[in-house]
């Protein structure tokens, strides 16, 4: 096999179609190893991993408890199907994630990918109005929230609000009634930041007060809005969201994807204000970042509704073919056991700490209009001009160009728009964090410079 470097990247360049990549403008970066928190490419060139190999990555690269697993794992054997039958490592995979997760959500769903989590919950939350004892028929709406994020595919595209993104596929995308962001950093003249959950909560109970007969779920991505640019939530609106959930009988799909598995301090962002949703969706960091795995995890009063003979037709038809893997399965058993043996969780404060600290002194800069934090996940917003809070215009590509920059003096991060993401794998070190954060800092003065 050819691995003659030029050879590879201008395969890379010919070949391979990169996602969310003009790629008319792709330059290569190709990873050929990683230690622990560190990629390193073709040329030996070493990054440190600043966004966790987008968002996924755990406990670092090629950890050894994780890899023993996958061969453990590939030993007995490496896929069977779930339609159908089953497999001791996913069983096991199942009921770990139900003993951890928050309560009520007793059945595990597996899918492959984040978007299919969604797609699933979706669509779950629809039959089960359809076919509860007391149905409600007319539920077929969706809640979802501007700038949101659920992935690629058009049922996913339809409940997500990144109009970059999704205004190309409008016509084939369904109505979602659609609530403005709950941004605490950004919020409309007249409301104070003591006032912005209950502000958004209003808007959120007038909605569902008109609309609740026609709405089968809302849909959230719980404290953080990833992908919209770390936008970050009021304290309390995530808890009066499900409180109005329920006062309306609407489900409540929590898209854990990005927050989920640690990201935010706690295993579920669920956690810090006590949501117990109705459907909840991991992704990325569920095999420790290793493996493709996703899951949707469903109610008792969810699934219940599914049963019956199968003539009955309640049957949940839908499934992915790798849905429940088990090496991706065994993958994620292994990081669940890590964060018990190492602590990872309680291990985090002080990283969370260290971060805070270089964030104070990078929010002083002239060109940086608002710097946010929530546990592992950091957006840093670069604005043209601070005092009136003017954007840069999005074709200059600044954030792009500051992540070049850092990328160029060995730590890889990738943008969104104008905000710079950092997300380092929770098993990043406080000296890897400093690296990270003034090699990042540099980068801000070089891509504000003129
Ligand atoms: C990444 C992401 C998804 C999509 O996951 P894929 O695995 O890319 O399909 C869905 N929801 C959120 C919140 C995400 O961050």
């Amino acid at each position: 096999m050819n691995t003659n470097p030029s050879q590879l990247e201008s395969w890379d360049k010919e070949i391979v179609w990169h996602a969310f990549t003009q790629m008319s403008e792709y330059e290569p970066l190709i990873i050929d190893q990683a230690e622990g928190c560190t990629l390193i490419d073709i040329h030996g060139k070493r990054y440190l991993d600043g966004v966790s190999s987008l968002w996924c990555n755990v406990h670092g690269h090629r950890h050894p408890k994780i890899d023993a697993a996958i061969k453990a794992q590939v030993d007995k054997v490496s896929h069977v199907t779930n339609l159908g039958s089953s497999n001791t490592t996913t069983i096991q995979l199942a009921k770990r994630l139900t003993e951890i997760a928050p309560a009520g959500l007793e059945h595990v769903f597996f899918s492959s990918d984040g978007a299919s989590a969604v797609e699933v919950a979706l669509k779950m939350a629809f039959q089960y109005w359809q076919q509860r004892k007391d149905s409600k028929p007319k539920k077929t709406g969706y809640l979802a929230y501007a700038d949101a994020y659920h992935g690629d595919t058009i049922g996913s595209v339809s409940v997500s609000g990144v109009a970059q993104f999704h205004a190309m596929f409008k016509p084939l995308l369904f109505n979602v009634q659609r609530l403005p962001s709950p941004n605490r950093d950004r919020l409309p003249e007249g409301v104070t930041p003591e006032d912005a959950c209950k502000h958004h909560l209003d808007i959120l109970e007038s909605v569902l007060k008109e609309k609740h007969e026609e709405i089968a779920a809302l849909v959230i991505e719980p404290l953080v809005q990833g992908a919209a640019g770390m936008i970050m939530q009021p304290e309390g609106y995530l808890n009066g969201v499900r409180e109005l959930t329920k006062k309306y009988d609407v489900l409540m799909i929590c898209d854990e994807v990005a927050v989920g598995i640690g990201r935010t301090g706690k295993m579920f962002a669920c956690e810090h204000e006590q949501v117990e949703p109705d459907l909840l969706c991991l992704g990325k960091g569920l095999t420790g970042g290793y493996l493709p795995m996703s899951a949707t995890l469903a109610t008792t009063e969810l699934w219940n509704t599914f049963l019956g003979s199968y003539a009955d037709s309640k049957t949940f038809f839908h499934g992915h073919t790798f849905g429940g893997n088990p090496l991706s399965s065994a993958a994620a058993i292994a990081s669940f056991d890590i964060f018990e043996e190492e602590q990872t969780l309680e291990n985090l404060q002080p990283k969370i700490a260290r971060l805070a600290e270089h964030l104070a002194r990078i929010a002083d800069h002239p060109h940086v209009g608002n710097v946010r934090q929530c546990g592992m996940m950091v957006g840093i917003e670069l604005v043209k001009d601070r005092a009136t809070g003017e954007q840069y215009d999005w074709t200059e590509e600044r954030g792009m160009n500051a992540c070049k920059h850092a990328t160029d003096n060995g730590v890889w991060v990738r943008p969104l728009g104008n905000v710079i993401v950092l997300m380092p794998p929770l098993a990043i070190s406080l000296d890897e964090i400093d690296q990270i954060c003034t090699t990042v800092e540099q980068a801000i003065h070089f891509a504000t410079a003129s």
